[in-house]
């Protein structure tokens, strides 16, 4: 049996903007990524890496090409499916957006919202807690964790839904050294454990080294 691919982009083109204001931002990018696969997209400012990745995570609408992502195709999907979509990916961002008024566990749950029926939310958040290594943190504030370990409870979080897919834009960039580099041991390790995809945009030449393959981004274009 083959391998369905997690991402799969065919032909996308994206613009912002009108008439003679109208950009092209993405350019026939074609690109496909498979279970268990960490790729990091690198590239310069302005190259296009969020706007893919706002794509890839159906936060956005397609405008032409296919997208499928864990065999859903979503352009010209309806807003409902987008939500679906959204639901099962695990995002990750720079500014973790943890809520300063919610406990580890409590932000940790915060992806369940939408599953009030399920009751042992606490205990889930806890056990994943104990993963990314903050077992004995779950019940601090933001405000009372470092920099890193606030990245690995926004992980925890990400991870809450078990996700088949992780999108992390720039995960590191807040983080030292060696806090950065935990973070991303906790994400291969998930990768191998747990067969998650990591697509990851970063800078951070520190950890390229996790990458099963790197794709650079230039003017809207993919040069692998
Ligand atoms: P990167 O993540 O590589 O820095 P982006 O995807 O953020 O690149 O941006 C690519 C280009 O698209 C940039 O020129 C940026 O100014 C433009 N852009 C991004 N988002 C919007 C938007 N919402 N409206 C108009 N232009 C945008």
């Amino acid at each position: 049996m083959s391998v369905l691919p997690t991402i799969q982009i065919q032909n996308l083109n994206h613009s912002f903007g009108k008439g003679n204001l109208e950009k092209p931002v993405l350019v026939d990018i074609n690109l496909e990524i498979y279970p268990g696969e960490i790729i990091i997209l690198t590239g310069p400012s302005g190259s296009g890496k969020t706007t893919l990745l706002t794509l890839i995570g159906a936060l956005r609408s397609t405008q032409s090409g296919s997208l499928k992502i864990l065999d859903r195709e979503l352009h010209g999907a309806s807003s409902k499916q987008l939500v679906k979509t959204r639901s099962q990916i695990g995002f990750i961002f720079q500014s973790h957006n943890l809520l300063k008024s919610l406990t580890a566990w409590e932000n940790v749950t915060m992806p369940l919202k939408l599953q009030p029926q399920m009751k042992n939310r606490k205990a889930l958040a806890i056990e994943i807690l104990n993963l990314v290594g903050l077992g004995d943190r779950t019940h601090y504030y933001p405000d009372n964790l470092s920099g890193g370990q606030k990245q690995r409870v926004a992980i925890a979080r990400a991870l809450v839904a078990n996700p088949q897919l992780i999108l992390a834009d720039e995960p590191t960039a807040a983080l030292d050294s060696h806090s950065g580099r935990e973070v991303v041991q906790i994400m291969q390790n998930l990768a191998k454990e747990r067969g998650c995809t990591i697509l990851m945009v970063t800078h951070d030449n520190r950890i390229l080294d996790v990458a099963n393959r790197i794709i650079h981004m230039e003017d809207g274009c993919l040069i692998s």
